[in-house]
């Protein structure tokens, strides 16, 4: 995941408003009728285009667009089985289906509906109403989108929570299964926190959570790099295609970090200021391991930082991986 699905805290409170452009993937064979439909919409959407149901299923997983406009008679794959497609698909269940017909008849509208659309517009094209119609289901998109986006965040520092983290360690792990590349996992721990709520009181706690996840989401800037609170004063960062040396690396940066943010510890037994231990494993995935194994590597070197006197990182390999390329 990039940096920028990432919601900020403040977010978490604010209205819900429209993709500045929102995506529409209007899907007819007749041309005519696609160029209707764009130019009512071409202004303020982008706009993509199929003009057959094959195309349209390819489009949508790719694209991902907030909306399909689809028409229900077309050759080959009509569109109440495109509909139905994208329907059983994980990855496009969740596009509103808005169908376009030169039919006006309740039982192909009752089957539209009953495949998963949420509207019918009739041909022909009354601009006016369709504008109408297609904005108050984006909107109904956002909000959908919105709420799905809480359900994978962590609500004091919003940044990316454990089930977010969960889902990404294993499709990052199938990707660099693939691919053959090394993924490393760093697990990021604050030092003598209990003490440090003890003495500060545990808003200052929340408050220094708040200040280290800041500071994780600044490091962690390549597109596919992930960080996440794990639960309790724990973090994590997933780095794919990131060998020993460039997690080695980006564990001693994250130290460093969290130390430059200077925030007092009085009671820590290590520093005057708040730090953190830092664990880090890598492995090439393949079969027959598992990403839980990387999991507890990492929290093994972890363990290994905090027992050699904390504030510090350590680092290991995975015995079964070959040396980094
Ligand atoms: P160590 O250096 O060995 O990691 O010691 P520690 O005190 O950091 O570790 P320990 O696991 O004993 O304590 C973790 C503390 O983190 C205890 C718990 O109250 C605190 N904590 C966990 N979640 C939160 C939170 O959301 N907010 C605040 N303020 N404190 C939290
Ligand atoms: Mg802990
Ligand atoms: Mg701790």
């Amino acid at each position: 995941m990039s940096n920028d699905e990432t919601v900020k805290p403040d977010a978490l409170a604010g209205p819900v408003t429209l993709p500045q452009r929102p995506k529409l993937l209007i899907v007819d064979d007749q041309p005519l009728n696609v160029q209707t439909l764009y130019q009512v919409f071409h202004d303020h959407c982008e706009v993509i285009v199929a003009t057959s149901g094959a195309r349209a299923l390819e489009l949508a997983e790719e694209q991902q667009p907030d909306l399909v406009l689809l028409d229900v008679v077309m050759p080959e794959m009509d569109g109440f089985e495109v509909c139905r497609r994208l329907k059983a698909d994980g990855s496009t269940k969740e596009i509103p289906i808005l169908f376009v017909t030169a039919q006006d008849n309740p039982e192909d509208e009752t089957r539209g509906l009953e495949l998963g659309a949420v509207d019918f517009i009739t041909k022909p094209i009354n601009p006016a109403v369709v504008k109408a119609r297609v904005r108050t289901q984006l909107t109904l998109k956002a909000q959908a989108d919105f709420l799905r986006s809480l359900a994978f965040l962590d609500g004091l520092t919003g940044i990316p929570n454990r089930r977010h983290f969960n889902q990404r360690l294993d499709s990052e792990w199938r990707a660099c299964q693939r691919s053959g590349r090394p993924l490393s996992l760093i697990m990021i721990d604050v030092d003598y926190f209990k003490f440090y709520n003890d003495h500060y009181g545990h808003e200052s706690g929340d408050d220094c959570l708040k200040s280290v996840a800041r500071a994780l989401r600044q490091l962690a800037s390549r597109g596919r790099d992930l960080v996440a609170r794990f639960g309790g004063e724990e973090f994590v960062a997933l780095l794919p295609e990131c060998d020993l040396e460039g997690a080695r690396e980006m564990a001693e940066n994250i130290r460093a970090a969290i130390e430059s943010m200077a925030v007092t510890h009085e009671a820590s037994h290590v520093s005057g200021v708040v730090t953190a231990s830092v664990g880090a494993a890598v492995t090439v995935p393949r079969e027959g391991n598992q990403p839980r194994a990387l999991l507890a590597a990492a929290d093994q070197q972890l363990y290994a930082a905090k027992r050699d006197g904390r504030n510090r990182v350590a680092a290991q390999q995975l015995d079964d991986a070959p040396p980094a390329a």
